[in-house]
């Protein structure tokens, strides 16, 4: 079906382009991408969308999250890591059914829609990863998911499986969703976690994703006793297990790194490692606080995400950015995390974890129309002679007004328009 062209009149756009300039412009949409920015576009035989007293930003980009842990929010209180998994969520996970892995899907959703956020990197599930796929098909978010592949390590038999089951799984939801509507979800390689990964697998894992030039997302150097337990196994760091094992030849996307060491953060400056910054679950979990600034003056790419909702306890970027900016000023003052640098870090640096920088991140021509809208003028947020303090000191989630991913609507007045949201709230609530 062909998409309609719509003109988005007198929108604040903060664009994120290059120059990270902020304009009060008009938008022309086209089968989905931005055409054209500029002052009156004539709006003849379009359809218009008014966003006066609206900010217009980049739909914002979470590089870490898992859709099926969001039905586990506020029961696993008060743990570190390890135990946290063990004792709460690995049970959990291999409780779902595809019922219920499909409500936490589309309740996760809603929220990153309700919240302005259009695209996910999802850690997937062991098992029904499928139904995380076909979730977020119906409900149009922009996503890479996974089968997370888990064959060793403490967790529940039911959840550890096969290495070649794993694979073979794997590679079958490679061929049926990686490139899926026009490049909207794409696939990741994801092993959990080095300790719940064989030493095959792992091997095995870095093959593929070099054959069939995929990339790898998996949690890394999150907690000092994980660390501990990589080191005793291999006898080596955690960063430079994924060196020996290959994993530095493909686009590797590393949650976390709350523990890294100078010859870590060397190789994740050599080979382009991604960092994925999850500042609410690693003070939550007790786990630390990453080294963020020292990362971006290497020139290290990091991003933002709220990992999953029972170490969060929501899934809010506004709380992310929020969040990145204030533990960085405490521990290494004031100008060591700008209200600019944490917006880039929720856009386009987000985007380039992805690879989707070309098509996704900012607001520029030739991009796809993955837009938030947001109410400008709110008493918690006015005035706002620094556009990107107000973005994330003073604005909310509940600011986001309008959403649209690929130039579609998801989110209109705040209502979700992919996603029945009373009746998900009726099947979970207690
Ligand atoms: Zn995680």
């Amino acid at each position: 079906m062909k998409k309609k062209s719509l003109v988005v009149k007198n929108g604040l756009l903060v664009t994120v382009n290059p120059q990270m300039e902020i304009l009060k412009a008009d938008l022309l949409i086209e089968n989905g991408r931005i055409v054209s920015i500029a002052p009156d576009i004539d709006s003849t035989n379009r359809d218009v969308f008014y966003a006066d007293d609206l900010i217009v930003v980049p739909g914002f980009v979470q590089t870490h999250v898992h859709l099926a842990q969001t039905l586990f929010r506020n029961s696993a209180e008060d743990l570190p890591l390890l135990d946290w998994l063990e004792q709460k969520i690995w049970p959990g996970e291999a409780s779902l059914t595809p019922e219920t892995l499909r409500l936490s899907a589309l309740l996760s959703i809603g929220e990153f829609f309700k919240g302005g956020t259009t695209t996910i990197q999802d850690i997937g599930i062991v098992k029904n990863a499928h139904v995380l796929f076909e979730t977020i098909a119906e409900t149009g978010i922009r996503a890479v998911s996974s089968k997370m592949l888990m064959d060793s390590g403490d967790g529940p038999q039911i959840i550890i499986e096969d290495t070649d089951q794993a694979l073979t799984e794997s590679l079958e939801l490679l061929q049926r969703w990686h490139g899926y509507d026009n490049g909207r979800i794409n696939y990741a390689l994801a092993p959990r976690f080095v300790l719940s990964c064989s030493n095959q697998l792992l091997k095995e894992t870095a093959e593929l994703a070099k054959k069939y030039h995929l990339a790898v997302h998996t949690h890394a150097s999150e907690n000092k006793k994980e660390i501990e337990l990589v080191k005793k196994r291999f006898g080596m760091s955690n960063i430079q297990v994924f060196e020996y094992l290959g994993f530095t030849e493909v686009s590797l996307r590393l949650a976390h790194c709350v523990w890294t060491d100078e010859a870590d953060r060397q190789i994740l400056q050599k080979y382009d490692i991604k960092v994925l910054h999850c500042p609410s679950a690693n003070l939550k979990l007790g786990s630390g606080i990453a080294p963020i600034p020292d990362y971006l003056q290497r020139g290290i790419n990091v991003s933002l995400g709220a990992d999953g909702a029972p170490c969060n306890n929501n899934l809010s970027i506004f709380m992310e950015m929020r969040l990145a900016a204030l533990i960085q000023k405490a521990l290494h003052g004031p100008q060591s995390m700008t209200a600019e640098t944490v917006f880039k870090l929720a856009t386009i640096d987000g985007a380039r974890a992805l690879g989707l920088d070309q098509e996704i991140g900012s607001i520029e021509i030739g991009k796809k129309a993955d837009l938030v809208f947001l109410k400008r003028n709110q008493v918690h947020s006015i005035p706002d002679e620094n556009i990107y303090a107000k973005l994330i000191f003073s604005a909310r989630e509940t600011d986001v007004q309008h959403v649209m991913v690929d130039g579609q609507w998801v989110l209109k007045d705040r209502q979700l328009l992919t996603i029945d949201e009373n009746e998900i709230i009726d099947k979970i609530k207690l």
